[in-house]
């Protein structure tokens, strides 16, 4: 088991929908475009990690418009992160969404029904 990493920043958690297929850097499954993907940066390379090597497998993807839901999963979720899309005509990126714990999401669709 790798030892995990303690970040000493207190950087939110980025999780990105990538605008081009790809591999993953540590199991070599191909992403795809729109694959959901965690990317480290590393020396000046940035690498990518498919969701299942990143450990988000279990996430649900809450989409940007549901905003009471994304709210109240973010807070009962014990860790969220937010998922950017990177828009070429704007040469920047674009929340898409939040990644949460399928419990949280399912309590906040509940109470927000
Ligand atoms: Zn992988």
């Amino acid at each position: 088991m790798p030892e995990v990493e303690k970040s000493a920043g207190k950087k939110k958690n980025m999780i990105y929908m990538l605008a081009r297929a790809s591999r993953c850097h540590n199991c070599d499954k191909k992403l795809e475009r729109g694959d959901l993907a965690k990317l480290e940066d590393r020396d000046n390379d940035r690498e990518a990690l498919c969701r299942s090597c990143a450990q988000l497998d279990a996430f649900v993807l809450v989409p940007k418009g549901k905003a009471q839901v994304t709210r109240l999963a973010t807070k009962y979720s014990s860790i969220s992160y937010v998922v950017l899309q990177w828009d070429e005509t704007w040469k920047s990126y674009n929340r898409v969404g939040i990644l949460a714990e399928p419990a949280a999401v399912e309590r906040a669709e509940k109470e927000t029904a």
